[in-house]
């Protein structure tokens, strides 16, 4: 999908909100959703979406509800570090189908990053196993403050 278009509510992360789809939470609260991602790119990569707003990318997304996202990625990435001790912090955030996003419900990446461990590309990290996101899901979710 180009950058221009109409937000689709049946997108993946709209069916996530929803529970129609399961995922592995992290956080919620009025205005912002965390999950882990189901093809991390490193151990604790989780995504955080706005819940309110219809913005497919960065472009659409109205300032208050990008203002009250980006809050949530700063606490949740607070979080992944107390939680996970990485020795960096990844953040990304893709727009339009040729910058590599696949999912047109505005999302930001958190991706630790371990010592010089080699990160596989955006998109091509292998699935994990159900039980270790349950697990890494809980680890982070109890260092959110
Ligand atoms: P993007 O490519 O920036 O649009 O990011 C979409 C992300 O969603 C990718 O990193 C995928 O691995 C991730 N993803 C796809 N399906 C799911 C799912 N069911 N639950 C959690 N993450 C998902």
């Amino acid at each position: 999908m180009s950058l221009d278009g109409e937000y689709d509510p049946d997108n993946l992360f709209a069916r996530i909100l929803r529970g129609e789809l399961p995922c592995a939470k992290v956080y919620e609260d009025a205005d912002v959703f965390a999950f882990m991602d189901i093809f991390p790119q490193s151990r604790g990569h989780l995504l955080v979406i706005s819940k309110a707003s219809h913005a497919r990318n960065l472009l659409d997304v109205e300032p208050a509800a990008l203002a009250t996202l980006i809050a949530g990625v700063q606490r949740l990435a607070r979080a992944a570090r107390a939680a996970l001790k990485p020795d960096g912090l990844m953040v990304s955030q893709f727009n339009g189908a040729p910058a590599g996003q696949t999912v047109f419900h505005l999302h930001f990446h958190i991706i630790p990053r371990y010592g010089h461990e080699p990160l596989p590309g955006h998109a091509e990290g292998g699935p994990a196993n159900a039980d270790e996101l349950a697990a890494l899901a809980k680890t982070i979710a109890a260092e959110v403050s």
